[in-house]
């Protein structure tokens, strides 16, 4: 795919998913400035890590997007084409122990970077958006056109609130934005803290796993490497219209039992499981309608679950210390 343009500034490149674009990025020869501020939500040294064999071939910005004066230096310093906008306080249980820290990350620090768009003449976004907006959906599967006023977690408002900065400032100040809303997103250096990078872990150690309610609770796994070619399809659409909201999901279920049997088929080990109660703040299922994003960027997941967790519990298997 090319991409008609030729500087890029990634938020939240030193993630699992903003890594990834990175190296899609510059394998396309594109340069790429990273804004990472390395937190501890989970081991920095994972953030390192991940970038490693890239650092040399980006400028790497060690901030805080919740820094306006560092925003603004940085938008002098460059002259970017687009932004891609991943950085963000990520997933649903922590947000609810300390909502202040996601609405100030991700709210405030989105609109650091739109604000800063603005006034230097930006005119490509992307945000990261999240299917947790569907909060409880009862339609499946879950189009852009579904009403997503119930959330049901701090993080779900956080990510609402984003796409609605995005709405806005697309239309006052004609910055093209697209809302990409990813389905649970894994693969090679997913984080820590996420149930496929846990089972996975315990599982072949003979640890017992921690399986919130009965098993029959489902998501639509999306693998990397469908997400990466989905951002940047995203970014290099301009047609049509100058905001848009995109689903980018696998499109098929998988329910946390038969997830476990997947994890323990690809480690070659029986799970130990420790049932506990839902959680809060957990949505029962998510199943993305894609057609949109099929349509109009030419979206097709590639990986089916079974060979995605193949291949992420080798990746484990290999960087294991
Ligand atoms: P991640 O935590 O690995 O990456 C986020 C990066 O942002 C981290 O490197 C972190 O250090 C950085 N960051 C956080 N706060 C920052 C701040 N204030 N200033 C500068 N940098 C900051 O998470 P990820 O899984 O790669 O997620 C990337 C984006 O995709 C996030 O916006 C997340 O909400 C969204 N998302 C992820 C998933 C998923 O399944 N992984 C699903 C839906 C949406």
């Amino acid at each position: 795919m090319k991409l008609p343009f030729q500087k890029v500034l990634v938020t939240g490149g030193a993630g699992f998913i903003g890594s990834h674009v990175c190296e899609a990025l510059l394998s396309r020869g594109i340069e790429v400035v990273v804004i990472d501020d390395f937190n501890d939500f989970y081991d920095p040294a994972i953030k390192e890590a991940n970038i490693a064999a890239i650092r040399d071939r980006i400028t790497l910005v060690r901030g805080d997007i919740r820094d306006a004066g560092l925003i603004e230096g940085l938008f002098s310093a460059h002259r970017f084409d687009a932004i891609i906008h991943l950085a963000a306080r990520a997933g649903v249980r922590p947000s609810i122990s300390d909502p202040k820290l996601y609405f100030t990350t991700n709210i405030d620090g989105t609109f650091n970077l739109l604000d800063a768009c603005r006034h230097h003449g930006v005119k490509r976004f992307i945000f990261a958006s999240s299917s947790s907006v569907y909060g409880i959906n009862e339609k499946v599967p879950f189009a852009e056109t579904d009403p997503v006023e119930r959330t049901i977690s701090p993080y779900a408002a956080t990510k609402i609130s984003g796409e609605h900065i995005c709405s806005n400032y697309s239309h006052l100040f004609g910055i093209h934005c697209a809302c990409l809303r990813f389905f649970t997103v894994y693969g090679p250096r997913q984080r820590p803290d996420l149930a496929i990078s846990k089972f996975t872990r315990c599982i072949r150690e003979g640890q017992p796993i921690d399986q919130y309610g009965d098993g029959s609770t489902a998501r639509d796994y999306t693998y990397i490497e469908d997400i990466v070619e989905g951002v940047l399809a995203a970014a290099a659409y301009t047609e049509v219209s100058a905001f848009e909201i995109f689903n980018l999901g696998g499109s098929a279920t998988t329910t946390l039992s038969e997830l476990i049997s997947l994890v323990e088929d690809a480690v070659g080990n029986k799970a130990i499981i420790r049932q506990l109660p839902d959680q809060q703040g957990d949505v029962p299922r998510t199943y993305a309608d894609v057609s949109k994003a099929q349509r109009l960027l030419g979206y097709e997941p590639k990986t089916p679950i079974r060979e995605g967790i193949r291949k992420y519990a080798a990746w484990q298997e290999a960087s294991r210390d």
